[in-house]
């Protein structure tokens, strides 16, 4: 048995629920939250302000979607979701506007805002600053109001299980909905407490937002680049709601997770794309596993949304809870080395077992890079050079065309379908 280091005491996972009470071995211990240089984190944000990658890596954004297109069932649902969510988005979008719809009492209503995120369906509810060195660029003037709060919705368990499958992708974009249609509650509920609220779409970044979530106390970032919460780890959709409302700030907390992900490596061993670094490194003045985006994109956009890396986490599939318990007994990981935890299945490759990973022909990692116009002028360069340097009325008027494709996509609703804060 470990020495147990602290105990995290948490709230049970659904309204009513028993707390759950989370050992965390003294050799786990680092630093509540995550290990931050805030001076770093400064200067990155005033240097290289964040964009989301919806605008960044538009070119591979687009090739990614075709290729999900050809996967006519894929298609079907993904239109279908696309059309259902769109007013969501829309609606949430408007929210920041709304007046409250009563006069504040003056108390503080933290706990009543989390009751009813409870009541909602939701299973994760922490208050902390709203961090606008989170926030894109193309929505610094959108956020409104200085406190967030950072909500978790539960993507349910058996098809979760199935990854990467049509059903995983069913219940990952119903489970948006879900939230997004519960947030639109809550945010009507804090208008009626006599505040203002702001709901910011799951679909619809304002920035990257487990920074906050881990500020909120309400898990801690894992190797696979997911947020890992106490009941589900990975298992659920976040998203947030900003308020001027009368509210206290939760703290970060040491889950024990920081360091038992370089343990347990389940993910780093089974992601088919080898796209998760074993190692940490400081990265934007935080020290965290970074996420190789160009080894992931071309696998997620092949085989279903992959997500293998939330499959094969033991946190995800057993909660934390067990997970710590099990460690601080044996000192082992549970469930690792075992089908039933690493075990997926990839469409048209078959079955990989732990400690076996597909092949992938040469040129399957190649794929368009950068934005729009980044990606035109890299065409016309090469188009050109292939050609002699002949620059060619027809490589013009391709130029143009592409150019003005990208001028109009900065116009749209950029951000809208994808979820990306995850990799930032
Ligand atoms: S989504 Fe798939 S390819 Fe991307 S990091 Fe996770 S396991 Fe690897
Ligand atoms: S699989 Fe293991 S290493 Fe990866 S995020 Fe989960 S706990 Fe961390």
């Amino acid at each position: 048995m470990l020495k147990i280091g602290h105990e995290v005491v948490r709230p049970g996972k659904n309204l009513g629920d028993a707390p759950v009470a989370i050992p965390v071995p003294e050799e786990l211990e680092t630093v509540p939250g995550v290990p931050m240089n805030q001076r770093e984190v400064d200067w990155y944000a005033r240097e290289y302000p964040l964009e989301t990658m919806n605008i960044t890596e538009r070119a591979s954004r687009d090739w990614a979607n075709n290729i999900r297109d050809q996967h006519v069932e894929m298609r079907e649902i993904r239109k279908e979701h696309d059309k259902l969510n769109k007013s969501l988005i829309m609606a949430a979008r408007l929210t920041g506007d709304l007046e409250p719809t009563a006069q504040p009492a003056g108390e503080d209503v933290s706990q009543a805002i989390k009751d009813k995120a409870h009541e909602l369906g939701f299973i994760e509810a922490g208050i902390t600053a709203y961090d606008a060195h989170y926030v894109y660029q193309s929505k610094k003037d959108f956020v409104k109001f200085p406190h967030v709060i950072c909500l978790a919705y539960e993507q349910d368990f058996e098809p979760t299980q199935t990854i990467p499958s049509v059903d995983a992708e069913i219940v990952h974009s119903s489970t948006y909905r879900t939230e997004g249609a519960a947030s639109l509650e809550l945010g009507n509920f804090i208008r009626s407490l006599g505040y203002r609220a702001q709901v910011h779409s799951p679909n619809d970044n304002t920035g990257p937002y487990i920074p906050m979530f881990v500020k909120a106390g309400l898990g801690q970032l894992g190797a696979c680049g997911y947020l890992l919460t106490p009941h589900v780890g990975s298992r659920c959709r976040i998203m947030m709601i900003t308020t001027d409302a009368n509210v206290t700030y939760d703290k970060p907390v040491d889950y024990g997770i920081h360091a038992f992900c370089q343990v347990c490596q389940v993910c780093v061993n089974r992601c088919p794309g080898r796209a998760l670094m074993r190692d940490k490194i400081w990265w934007r003045g935080v020290e965290k596993n970074k996420l190789y985006f160009k080894r992931c994109r071309p696998v997620m956009a092949r085989y279903l949304g992959c997500g293998i890396c939330m499959k094969v986490c033991p946190v995800q599939k057993y909660g934390m809870q067990k997970t710590m318990d099990h460690y601080a007994a044996t000192g082992q990981v549970l469930g690792k080395g075992t089908h039933d935890l690493e075990g997926y299945e990839l469409e048209g490759k078959g079955y990989f077992g732990p400690g076996e990973l597909p092949i992938f022909e040469g040129g399957f990692f190649d794929m368009p890079h950068g934005d729009a116009a980044e990606w035109a002028f890299d065409q016309f360069k090469s188009k050109a050079k292939a050609s002699g340097g002949q620059i060619t009325e027809d490589l013009i008027e391709d130029l143009k065309r592409d150019i003005n494709r990208a001028l109009s996509l900065s116009d749209d609703n950029i951000a809208m379908m994808d979820q990306d804060s995850d990799y930032i």
